[in-house]
C-alpha cells in the first residue's frame, strides 16, 4: 500500500484477497520463500496511451488508455476492457488481479489481464464511438496478440464498441479472429457468449442453493445494473421460475411488482440506448426512483448485484438481510465492499463472490479462443453446455476447497485459495519471473 496510496480499489481488492489465503502458506511455506505474493501483487506490466479523437463537431478530445498485462504464468492475459468515466489506473488494476483467479478457476488456459479508458460512451454518436475506437485500437494493437494477450468487453464496451476496434486492428495487421472476444457472430464470435456471464451467474447460483434446500422457484429476486450481464442474469432467473422485481441503471431503479418485463428493458437498453426510467412509459404500474437500487424497500429473498464496483456497504447489507434476503451473488466485480460480505457471512447468507460467479463470461470467451483457433462454430447448445459445467465445477472445487481448509461454507476463501493455488504453483514452476 506504501506503493500505491491512491488507489483505494486496488488496495480493495487485495486486502479482501490477502484476507483469506493465510491458510495456503501455512500448507506451503515455499510460497513465502519465493515471495509469491509480492511478485503477485505487481502487474507484469502497465500500458497507458493517449487516445485523441474527433467528435462531431470537429473538436479534438483526449481520452486516457489503459492496458494491465498483470499476471501470465498459466497463459496470455485475458480479461475485458471497460469505457467508463471512473476508470483509473486503480480500476483496471483491482479488476486485473481479481481476473488472474477468476481465469484460474474456471480451469481453462488464460492468465489476467484488463483494460480500459475514462472515455464515456454515453450521449455519444456511433460514429464518434468508432473513431474512438479506432484511436484505441492503433495503439494497443501493438501490445496484444492471440497468444500474448487477448481483450474483451466490460462496461461500456459491448459488441458495437468489439466490432469497431476488430475492424482498426484488421486494417492494421490483417484478419486475425482470435485478437479479441465478445465479437459479433460473423466476425469469428461465439455463440451464448452474449448471454454467459449473465447465464453463468444464475447457474451458479442454483448450485449454491440446490445445497441448502432451495430454488429459484417462487423466489423474488433483485438485480441491479441493465446491461448486459444483468440482462442475461433475469432472463436466466425467469426461465428458473423466479420473478425478478427490480433492476437500475446508473441514475435509479425501477420496481415491477408484477415482474420485470425483460423484453421491453431489452428494447430500452440494448436498442434503444436510453435510461432505465422510459421503462414506466408502456409499464404505467410500475414504480421508478432515483438513487440506489438497494434502497427498495420491498421483501426479497435473492440479490444479483450486476452493475459496478461497491453498490453494497455494510449498513445496505444489513438492510437487505432485514428485508429477507438469503442468498447473493455477484455478477458485478467487487459490488459488496469488506463490510457488507462479513455482514452477509455473519447472518449465514450464502454469498458467491464474483471470481467464482460471474466467470461464465470470461470462460465462454476462452471456449471462443478455442473455436477461432479451430476455424470451427459451435453451436448455442454445446457452448451452453460446457458453460454450464464449469460454472458447476467452480462451485464444487471452491466449497471442496474451502472444506479442505476447515471453513465450510466460506465461498470467499474457497475461491481466491483455490484460484491462487494453481497461478502460484505455476509461478514456482517458472522459477523467479
Ligand atoms: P454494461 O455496460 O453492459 O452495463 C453496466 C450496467 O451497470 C448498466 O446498467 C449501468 O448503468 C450500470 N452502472 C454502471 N456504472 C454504474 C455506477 N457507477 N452506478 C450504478 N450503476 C452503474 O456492463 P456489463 O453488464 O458488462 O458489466 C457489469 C458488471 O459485470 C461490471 O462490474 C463488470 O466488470 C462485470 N462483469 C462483466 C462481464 C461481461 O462479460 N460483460 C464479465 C464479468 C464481470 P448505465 O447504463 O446508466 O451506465
Amino acid at each position: 500500500s506504501e506503493r500505491d496510496p491512491d488507489q483505494p480499489e486496488y488496495l480493495q481488492a487485495v486486502k479482501e484477497f490477502f484476507g483469506t489465503i493465510e491458510p495456503v502458506f501455512a500448507a506451503h511455506p515455499e510460497l513465502i520463500e519465493k515471495n509469491i505474493l509480492e511478485r503477485l501483487v505487481e502487474p507484469e506490466r502497465i500500458l497507458q496511451f493517449r487516445v485523441p479523437w474527433v467528435d462531431d463537431q470537429g473538436a479534438v478530445n483526449v481520452n486516457r488508455g489503459y492496458r494491465v498485462q498483470y499476471n501470465s504464468a498459466i497463459g496470455p492475459y485475458k480479461g475485458g476492457l471497460r469505457f467508463h468515466p471512473s476508470v483509473t489506473q486503480s480500476i483496471v488494476k483491482f479488476l486485473g488481479f481479481e481476473q488472474i483467479f477468476k481465469n484460474s478457476l474456471t480451469g481453462l488456459p488464460i492468465g489476467g489481464g484488463k483494460g480500459g479508458s475514462d472515455f464515456d460512451p454515453k450521449g455519444k454518436s456511433d460514429n464518434e464511438v468508432m473513431r474512438f475506437c479506432q484511436s484505441f485500437m492503433t495503439e494497443l494493437q501493438r501490445h496484444i496478440g492471440p497468444d500474448i494477450d487477448v481483450p474483451a468487453g466490460d462496461i461500456g464496451v459491448g459488441a458495437r464498441e468489439i466490432g469497431f476496434l476488430f475492424g482498426q486492428y484488421k486494417k492494421l495487421n490483417g484478419f486475425q479472429a482470435g485478437i479479441l472476444t465478445g465479437k459479433p457472430i460473423f466476425l469469428g464470435g461465439s455463440l451464448a457468449r452474449t448471454e454467459a456471464t449473465g447465464y453463468g451467474l444464475v447457474y451458479f447460483t442454483k448450485e449454491m442453493l440446490d445445497d441448502i434446500g432451495k430454488s429459484f422457484k417462487n423466489q423474488k429476486v433483485v438485480v441491479s445494473g441493465s446491461g448486459n450481464v444483468a440482462i442475461y442474469a433475469i432472463e436466466k432467473v425467469q426461465e428458473f421460475g423466479g420473478t425478478v422485481i427490480a433492476c437500475s441503471d446508473s441514475d435509479g431503479y425501477i420496481f415491477d411488482p408484477e415482474g420485470i418485463d425483460l423484453a421491453l428493458v431489452k428494447k430500452i437498453k440494448e436498442e434503444k440506448r436510453e435510461r432505465i426510467s422510459e421503462y414506466l412509459k408502456e409499464r404505467p404500474n410500475a414504480v421508478y426512483e432515483n438513487g440506489n437500487i438497494w434502497d427498495l424497500d420491498e421483501r426479497y429473498t435473492i440479490a444479483l448485484p450486476c452493475a459496478t464496483q461497491n453498490e453494497i456497504d455494510g449498513p445496505t447489507a444489513q438492510k437487505m438481510i432485514s428485508q429477507g434476503v438469503g442468498a447473493v451473488a455477484e455478477g458485478a466485480n467487487m459490488p459488496c465492499n469488506l463490510e457488507a460480505v462479513k455482514e452477509f457471512q455473519k447472518a449465514g447468507i450464502v454469498y458467491g463472490p464474483a471470481k467464482a460467479a460471474n466467470a461464465g463470461g470470461v470462460a465462454v470467451s476462452a471456449l471462443e479462443m478455442s473455436q477461432n483457433s479451430q476455424r470451427l462454430n459451435w453451436s448455442f447448445e454445446e457452448v451452453d453446455d460446457e458453460l454450464k459445467k464449469i460454472m458447476k465445477n467452480i462451485y464444487k472445487e471452491i466449497k471442496d476447497t474451502a472444506k479442505f481448509y476447515n471453513l465450510d461454507g466460506d465461498f470467499v476463501a474457497g475461491a481466491n485459495i483455490a484460484g491462487f493455488t494453481k497461478v502460484a504453483k505455476a509461478m514456482l514452476s517458472q522459477g523467479v519471473i
